[in-house]
């Protein structure tokens, strides 16, 4: 049964049982604060643009331009994924291009940088594969080597807020 963890399914089953422990014991706020103790500056739509920009020439310069990276409110983790790359071909001059959009669940606005890199770089490398395969997933832990440690705890944190647990980084977390 892994319907009161529905961010973790998965994982394996002895590992949700500690999930379930921590969540009756001290809870995985404490854990997670202690972990990454700090959030990302990253404040603007430009910013994150600009973020991923980087990330993007730094390990896939030859992949298709990306052409927009935002913050977005309607994405809900619960149902979709953390975010969301969506291409569609449009015609440039002569020629049919792909224009590419990545779109974050505004949730990681106020986050770690190790929650924002994880999925900027999962949004990313579906420029170069769509589906999540083998080849996927390599190109993920080459961009960021922690890539399944850090999903997995940004998962519990997900857990954690479905929980009613509050949040823990920047501006939400200090109104409460
Ligand atoms: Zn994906």
């Amino acid at each position: 049964m892994t319907s009161d963890l529905p961010y973790l399914r998965a994982y394996p089953l002895p590992l949700l049982e500690q999930v379930r422990a921590l969540l009756v014991q001290q809870g995985v706020g404490p854990v997670l604060r202690r972990k990454y103790p700090q959030a990302h500056v990253l404040r603007t739509d430009k910013a994150l643009y600009q973020y991923a920009a980087d990330l993007k020439s730094r390990y896939l310069r030859n992949s298709d331009t990306v052409n927009k990276v935002v913050f977005d409110s309607k994405i809900h983790v619960v149902r979709h994924a953390l975010g969301l790359h969506t291409s569609r071909s449009q015609v440039q001059g002569s020629r049919l291009a792909s224009r590419h959009e990545i779109r974050i669940a505004s949730l990681f606005k106020q986050a770690p940088e190790e929650f924002l890199r994880m999925i900027v770089v999962h949004e990313l490398a579906h420029l170069r594969e769509r589906d999540h395969n083998k080849a996927f997933y390599q190109l993920c832990e080459h961009m960021e080597p922690g890539y399944h440690q850090i999903e997995f705890d940004l998962r519990l944190y997900l857990t954690h807020l479905d929980h009613g647990g509050e949040r823990l980084w920047g501006a939400a977390a200090e109104q409460g």
